[in-house]
């Protein structure tokens, strides 16, 4: 098998404020696997916040190689991303870009979608939200009006002007909206506050409203909140389930935090065990990850999947929405190819 990669950066629509100045880009490393004649896609988002990075996805993905040139197909896929996840830890992004780019060529060459792959049913899909960030009134304004299409909003908060941010959406619209506060409320005072108003405002879930350790003001949160609570940055990987199980009532899986299909199909079967609702969620990245996440969406309460919508220059071509509704198409792998195949 043939291992190639390309660093590449995506640009947002909308350069958004963070604390010391503005965020107006993305990295991604694509990856790339050849068997055959049969070409399999993987990406690597790395927001700059969870520590990976062009360079350290490279030099993970160099790592990787002795692994991946050795490959013959069939191969055991738990097996081969065992010892792709023991290489090193964390580098949980890197690692997806390889678990996505082996769903995809085992898709290719066996001719099957990587949803038929996983038996979901592609009618059961979800709607994504469409996200509106914290910005002012009118940039606030504007951006509903661009999510038009969609029938539900993801309003992100973070304990400061939260008030104001719902009453300017609910000034133009009553549609549905799950709130992402990310840790933003300090203490669950403040919070259960914050969710009884959120519930009278039409509200449908409420994600990592605490810091992400504070495990007992969750659970304190939880047998008192109206709406349902998820974890986000609470619940990484597989293993997390267990702290989150009996204090959130549903979680965001991730591709980029759980390192790629195999575990988050693991993740839906656990959280499917223990009654947890599911949210499958993205990071800023192209078609090709946006598409491989949403071929497990069948099986989630809830998606969001608007990460590709969200740049100027997405490499891909992929699943598309049809009002909202993720449409999964019947191509094999994950159902991607390249803008511009010179290029990819
Ligand atoms: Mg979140």
């Amino acid at each position: 098998m043939l291992l190639t990669y390309f660093p590449q950066t995506l640009y947002f629509k909308h350069p958004f404020k963070i604390a010391h100045g503005v965020r107006s880009s993305t990295p991604v490393v694509i990856v790339k696997l050849e068997y055959n004649g049969y070409v399999g896609y993987g990406e690597a988002s790395m927001p700059p916040y969870l520590g990976e990075s062009h360079e350290s996805v490279i030099s993970f993905l160099e790592k990787a190689k002795p692994i991946l040139t050795d490959l013959t197909f069939p191969f055991d896929m738990d097996e081969v991303l065992r010892a792709i996840d023991q290489l090193e830890e964390k580098n949980t992004a890197a690692k997806a870009s390889i678990d996505i780019a082996l769903h995809d060529l085992m898709g290719k060459i066996r001719n099957q979608s990587t949803w038929e792959y996983y038996k979901a049913d592609p009618q059961e899909t979800p709607y994504t939200t469409f996200t509106i960030g914290i910005d002012s009134p009118d940039v606030i304004t504007q951006k509903v009006k661009e999510g038009e299409a969609y029938k539900v909003f993801k309003v992100k908060l973070n304990g400061e002007d939260d008030q104001l941010i719902i009453n300017t959406i609910r000034n133009s619209t009553d549609k549905p909206i799950a709130v992402d506060v990310n840790q933003g409320w300090k203490d669950k005072e403040q919070a259960i506050r914050m969710i009884e108003w959120l519930n009278t405002k039409n509200t449908i879930l409420v994600e990592q409203p605490l810091p992400k350790n504070n495990l007992e003001d969750a659970y304190w949160l939880y047998q008192r909140s109206p709406l349902p609570l998820f974890a986000d940055e609470t619940v990484q990987r597989f293993s997390d389930i267990e702290l989150v199980k009996d204090c959130f009532h549903g979680i965001n899986i991730k591709l980029m935090k759980c390192t790629g299909l195999h575990e988050a199909n693991k993740m839906v079967l656990e959280a499917k065990k223990h009654q947890l609702q599911i949210l499958i969620g993205c990071m800023s990245e192209t078609s090709c990850a946006i598409s491989a996440a949403a071929q497990l969406t069948p099986f989630a309460d809830y998606a969001d999947l608007d990460g590709a919508l969200l740049i100027k220059n997405d490499l891909f071509n992929g699943i598309t929405f049809n009002e909202g509704k993720i449409c999964l198409n019947k191509k094999s792998g994950i159902g991607v190819f390249p803008v511009d195949s010179a290029v990819l």
